[in-house]
């Protein structure tokens, strides 16, 4: 593989390699330096700048990021992009948010690198960072990839202003609440593959019905480079749609798929004992074995959609299958922990940072799946349901009872249509009833997990809407003595 080859040699020396010097800056972004600096990084949030960092100060709606230019050199600023003239290093424009576009399309310009754009209702993260870890390897360590989910106007642009000139991938989310949004981020991040993971239910609020949902996911195809190619989940109902949207722009279409016909197809799953999967998969004429570190079979579908991608930039199939198998569970999204408790061990799976339909059946999934004497899950409300709300929230009593729980805390208001079905004590076929609790806030459901107590072989699910803050809760779990 050319990219391996052409890896260059690292600096002998310890200074960070520099990102931007005020002069590269000024140049991308239409402005004037003042002063003569050099950075390693990019940041908007004061409080994240380190030694080194050009700190842009944003106009928010409720905040002006020009208070905070004092702080960020206390913090180690090397330099700051403003639109205000301030004491220190920095370069001057008319508007930063504008600017700072500007140097993310610089930096997108100026390395010769291929770029994946990620995008879906659910798995963005997930698949974005697998695929980050895949390329990665495959390029000794010459990949890049947007960190956490910054994937808005402002987390695209600085995602991309952040990537090393040497870079040979780069892997860019993209997010959405409003139709027309991937549109504008596409644009900007002008992908040579553009990954839809899955199509579900989230942000249904703003956008009115599914259908929607896929047609503002299926902007991302716009913003492909010439030949470029998309990638769709086979076994989505919408997936034809969104096909024909890639095939509209004159890209072309790989389709991943667990069920459906696909190009990138699997063909056998087997459950490895620690959780993971063992899987097998025709990877267009070849059929190859991958083993997958994270467990769920909404892994197996992200992982599909990681060896799609690899495929479709020709990088090293092996590489990706090494990275894969060392997946583990990302902070609040299917993270394991091990709880020391009275006579033995409980296990912990952090998914508090977010919550849609899709995403609580696949960790209720995930919840039956795993060998424990008792199952306890804590499910927060799911937020931007809109209308759906209490049908979607209703709607999650028959993956509570396939997962066979045993102890349900359900947080939040929006949480009492689920409630009130299991309160009716409404006898199913699918399994038995659990106790249930629900309360309003994060603090209430913790004193409702302190009275039912942990005991050795208690695995317990915390799943709900990052705004419920059941963080909190997972936090105490894993610090408490
Ligand atoms: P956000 O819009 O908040 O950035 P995201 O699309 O980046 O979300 P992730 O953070 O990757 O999504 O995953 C969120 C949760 O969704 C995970 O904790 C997991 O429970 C579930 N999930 C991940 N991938 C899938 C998938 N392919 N299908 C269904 N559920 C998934
Ligand atoms: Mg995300």
């Amino acid at each position: 593989h050319p990219a391996i080859l052409d890896w260059p040699e690292q600096p002998s020396d310890d200074l960070p390699l520099a990102l931007w010097d005020a002069d590269a800056i000024a140049s991308a972004t239409g402005g004037t330096a003042h002063g003569s600096f050099q950075v390693s990084g990019v940041e908007i949030d004061s409080r994240d700048v380190g030694e080194g960092d050009l700190f842009v100060a944003l106009k928010g709606a409720a905040m002006d990021g020009h208070r905070f230019v004092a702080g960020a050199f206390e913090r180690g600023a090397a330099g700051v992009l403003v639109s205000k003239p301030v004491d220190g290093p920095h370069v001057l424009v008319d508007d930063t948010q504008a600017a700072l576009e500007a140097l993310g399309a610089a930096a997108r310009a100026r390395a010769d690198m291929q770029v994946v754009g990620v995008t879906g209702s659910v798995g963005k993260t997930s698949t974005k960072e697998a695929l980050f870890a895949a390329l990665d390897r495959a390029s000794r360590g010459a990949a890049h990839a947007s960190v956490k989910s910054y994937n808005n106007h402002t987390g695209v642009p600085l995602s991309l202003a952040r990537t090393p000139a040497r870079s040979h991938y780069g892997v860019y989310e993209m997010g959405m609440n409003h139709a027309g949004e991937i549109a504008a981020l596409t644009t900007q991040v002008r992908p040579h593959v553009a990954l839809v993971t899955a199509i579900a239910p989230a942000h249904i609020e703003n956008l009115g019905s599914e259908e929607n949902i896929a047609r503002a996911k299926a902007e991302i195809f716009e913003g492909l480079e010439p030949g470029g190619i998309a990638i769709v989940p086979a076994d989505s109902p919408h997936a034809e749609l969104l096909a024909g949207a890639a095939q509209a722009v004159g890209a072309s279409v790989t389709t991943f798929g667990l069920e459906s016909a696909a190009d990138i197809k699997l063909l056998e799953s087997v459950t490895t004992r620690d959780g993971g999967s063992l899987l097998t998969v025709q990877v267009r004429d070849r059929r190859l074995c991958f083993t997958i570190g994270n467990p769920g079979r909404h892994w197996v579908s992200n992982a599909l959609a990681v060896i799609a991608a690899c495929d479709a930039l020709g990088a090293d199939l092996g590489a990706a299958g090494l990275a894969l198998a060392e997946l583990q569970g990302l902070p609040g999204r299917g993270e394991r922990h091990v709880l020391p408790v009275e006579g033995g061990e409980a296990l912990l799976i952090d998914e508090s940072y977010n919550a849609n339909p899709t995403s609580m059946r696949s960790a209720l999934a995930l919840l039956g799946a795993v060998d424990a004497d008792r199952r306890i899950a804590v499910l927060g409300a799911m937020g931007e349901l809109g209308d759906h709300s209490d049908r979607f929230h209703a709607e999650l009593l028959e993956p509570i009872l396939s997962a066979q729980v045993d102890q349900a805390i359900l947080v939040g208001p929006a949480m009492r249509p689920l409630a009130e079905r299991l309160g009716t004590g409404e006898v199913s076929d699918l399994g038995k009833m659990p106790r249930f609790t629900h309360c309003d806030d994060a603090s209430a459901a913790q004193a409702a997990l302190d009275e039912i107590g942990l005991a050795n072989r208690d695995a317990v699910l915390v799943k709900g809407s990052n705004s419920v803050g059941l963080a909190a809760l997972v936090a105490d779990l894993v610090d408490a003595p």
